[in-house]
Parts: structure tokens; sequence; C-alpha cells
């Protein structure tokens, strides 16, 4: 017997940051299953590769892994409220007394937060020395993470010397030497370790802060403790925190 088939509903969106409108359509039960399984696991590069799976074969015309981190955060709090729900119900710790209370996180009502400063993309390092900065993208990022085994809530990593070069290696999209514009294509990572040990401390704190300060996508969650009536007001952060 030819069983009917179910129709999936298609929504449009307009990315935050590029401006792309984009098509998308909710995630399937079986599709959701094998998230789920990965969420359950350690393996943190595997639950940023299965978020990126699931986020491609649900949208159209949209090259998910070279999107901006909150685009991607973004068209994944939409993906979420279409296939299942808008709120979900999550035990949270009170900022006060540490009491664990049940709260509805209303995901409808994400912000975004702009950077507190802006930074330009094109760092000047020298007179006739520049270069144009790239945000690496989640995937690199869970990769860094994976070879120096960082969770990926530490903010701590920066400092690890090792962390912060496998970052700055993965930020520098181009070398301009005065007249003469240098890209990734032309020089190899060793290569280009090589002239970043070659920069003064005030240089790479320069262009750590351009990753430092990019808008970021929140999920406002306010309670009043039901131990202590303190009130709480906190900001859900981070993609892998969006699926709950
Ligand atoms: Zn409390």
């Amino acid at each position: 017997m030819n069983l009917p088939i179910i129709e999936t509903p298609m929504y449009t969106t307009q990315l935050p940051m590029c401006g792309n409108e984009i098509r998308y359509r909710p995630f399937l039960v079986g599709e959701q299953k094998t998230l789920l399984i990965a969420q359950e696991g350690d393996d943190q590069q595997n639950k940023v590769e299965e978020i990126f799976r699931l986020v491609d074969i649900c949208t159209d015309g949209v090259d998910v892994r070279s999107l901006h981190q909150t685009d991607l955060e973004y068209l994944f709090i939409k993906l979420r409220i279409v296939s299942v729900g808008e709120t979900s119900d999550v035990g949270m710790e009170c900022n006060n007394c540490g009491q664990e209370n049940q709260v509805s996180i209303e995901f409808e009502k994400y912000d975004f937060i702009p950077p507190e400063k802006e930074v330009n993309k094109i760092q000047k390092l020298t007179d006739t020395i520049s270069v144009e900065l790239r945000l690496p993208s989640l995937i690199e990022l869970s990769k860094i993470n994976k070879i120096y085994n960082i969770k990926s809530d530490d903010d701590e990593s920066l400092e690890n010397p090792e962390v912060m070069f496998a970052i700055l290696n993965k930020m520098i999209d181009k070398i301009i030497n005065g007249d003469e514009v240098i890209t990734r294509d032309d020089f190899t990572s060793e290569e280009l370790d090589k002239f970043l040990e070659g920069m003064t401390i005030d240089m790479l704190a320069g262009i750590l802060e351009y990753v430092q300060h990019q808008p970021k996508m929140v999920v406002p969650c306010e309670f009043k403790c039901s131990h202590c009536e303190h009130d709480n007001k906190m900001l859900i952060e981070g993609l892998e925190n969006f699926f709950v």
C-alpha cells in the first residue's frame, strides 16, 4: 500500500550578518535523532559536525561551512523553533543560592549583542605591512580544541600560546605588503607560522581582538528563584546551548 507523503513546509529568512535570504525547512525526526545521539557523546568535533550536517540538509542556497558564526547560530535557532518548538524547559541554577529551577526558555526572544567595539578586519602591522583577517570557522575551532584537548566553553584557552598560534594561523586571510597582496593560496601554514612568530605582542593582541569582538546571538533567560526569590537574569549563548 502506498502511504501518503508528508509535505514539509518551507520558510525563508534573512541572515543578520551577510544579509542573504535563505530557505529552510524543519529537520525531521530521523535527522534529529542523529543529532541527539551526537549530543550525548563527548566528541566535541562530532557534535559540531552533526550541527553543520543538519543545518546543511535543511537549508537551500547557503554554504554552511563558510557562514559567519553569528549567522550560523541565528539559523540554528530558527531551525530549532520550526522543528521542535519555541520553548524548552530546562533546569537553571540560581546565581545567588545555586538551587536548580525549572525554567521555560523562549527561543523567539533571541537577540544580538553588538561587540563592545568595532575592530577593523585590516590590521596595520608596520608602515608597509598589513594583514586582512577572517573569522575561523566553528569547524576549524573545534579541530583546534580537539588537538589541544580543550572544552569548547573554556575562555582561558587563548592564554595557551600553542592554541593562540593555531587560532591566529586560521585568522590571517591576506598579507598586504605595500602594493602586493599575498593570499592564503600563496603561502603555506608553516610559512605563516614563521611570519606570526616575527610579530610583537602588541600586534598579536590587535589580531586577537578581532575574534573577541564579534556580535553574539543570545537568548535571554529570566526567573525568580523558588528557593531564595533572587531575580535571575541570564543570557544563553553558544551554538551547543541552543539545542536543549
Ligand atoms: Zn536562589
